[in-house]
């Protein structure tokens, strides 16, 4: 005979969720804007990167550059193509604030050339930080301006590393409302950009 068990404490899945309760519950969205740029308590701790926006079609479908083989698919990164940059596909950049920090694997960098087992991958990540009306994919990329010693980004505006998303989190509060974003991006896959 099959056990029986409640899943569910008795009754409480046909309860709907509530509004209000304390009113010093805090708002993470507006946290993360005061962090980011400054507000309430904090002073502003976002930085400047670009968001590069991959062009899509009536289709949803991502638009191929000219400069794409037609027979082998390939975009022409030889000599670098001015429209695409070697993506293969149209985009546009907006600059976006946000805030970024370095996740090390296993005590960080000073790590990165210890033994490991083989077969084991040891993951270095870049993780940023947007707000909760960021629109971003996985197809988009995140890229670090180059900035001066102080922190400003250089004027004219240098790519100094660019990103492809790895994991996007919408980090949601209890009631599933998406508070921030966090976009985690494998270090040893970034693209460097020489200058
Ligand atoms: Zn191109």
């Amino acid at each position: 005979m099959a056990v029986k068990r409640n899943l569910f404490p008795k009754g409480t899945a046909k309860k709907p969720l509530k509004g209000g309760g304390s009113s010093t519950e805090i708002d993470l969205r507006a946290e993360f804007d005061d962090f980011i740029f400054g507000g309430g308590s904090s002073i502003a701790h976002g930085s400047t990167f670009l968001l590069r926006k991959m062009r899509r079609g009536d289709d949803g479908k991502l638009i191929s550059c000219p400069c794409v083989d037609k027979t082998t698919y390939e975009p022409d990164t030889e000599d670098d193509c001015p429209f695409c940059l070697g993506e293969g596909y149209f985009w546009d950049e907006e600059k976006i604030i946000g805030f970024s920090g370095h996740l090390g694997a296993e005590g960080g960098k000073a790590n990165r050339l210890r033994h490991i087992a083989p077969g084991s991958v040891r993951g270095e990540f870049k993780i940023f930080y947007f707000r909760y009306d960021t629109d971003i994919s996985y197809r988009d990329k995140v890229i670090d301006l180059k900035l001066d010693t102080e922190g400003t980004p250089v004027v004219p505006y240098l790519r100094e590393s660019i990103y492809k998303p790895q994991t996007i989190i919408r980090y949601r509060s209890d009631n599933g409302r998406v508070e921030y974003l966090a976009i985690y991006c494998r270090e040893d896959d970034a693209i460097r950009v020489d200058e």
